[in-house]
């Protein structure tokens, strides 16, 4: 287990090349929600970038409770040009524990960050 904590350093709710709000997992959501299949307030994302700011030596060999600062990006794409943009960046850190985990897991980030904005 790994302890994260996030906080929202910006969100950008339409394309930075052809401007359009239309993005693939949000229209996908917003079908089925539409149908009452599941509820609106999802903020589904297409990937979750994510990286540990500490090299690997240092992680490999980090003390059980060392922090460390990570960034996460949120990633969508454009339905209108297919340009893959961060929808959200976060910053936080995470507490080493046992078990690191891999690059790219950071865990989730909190409930209120993946929200839709609208
Ligand atoms: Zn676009």
């Amino acid at each position: 287990m790994v302890e994260a904590q996030f906080e929202i350093l910006g969100t950008f709710d339409k394309c930075r090349v052809c401007g359009s709000k239309r993005r693939l997992m949000d229209e996908l959501v917003k079908e089925q929600a539409e149908e009452g299949e599941i509820p609106d307030n999802t903020n589904p994302c297409l990937q979750m970038i994510s990286a540990v700011a500490a090299n690997p030596v240092t992680l490999a060999t980090a003390l059980i409770g060392a922090t460390f600062p990570t960034g996460v990006a949120i990633v969508d794409a454009c339905l209108d040009c297919g340009t893959l943009y961060a929808v959200s960046l976060l910053k936080g850190s995470m507490k080493t524990t046992a078990q690191m985990p891999q690059q790219g897991m950071p865990g989730f980030p909190p409930a209120g960050g993946m929200r839709r904005a609208s």
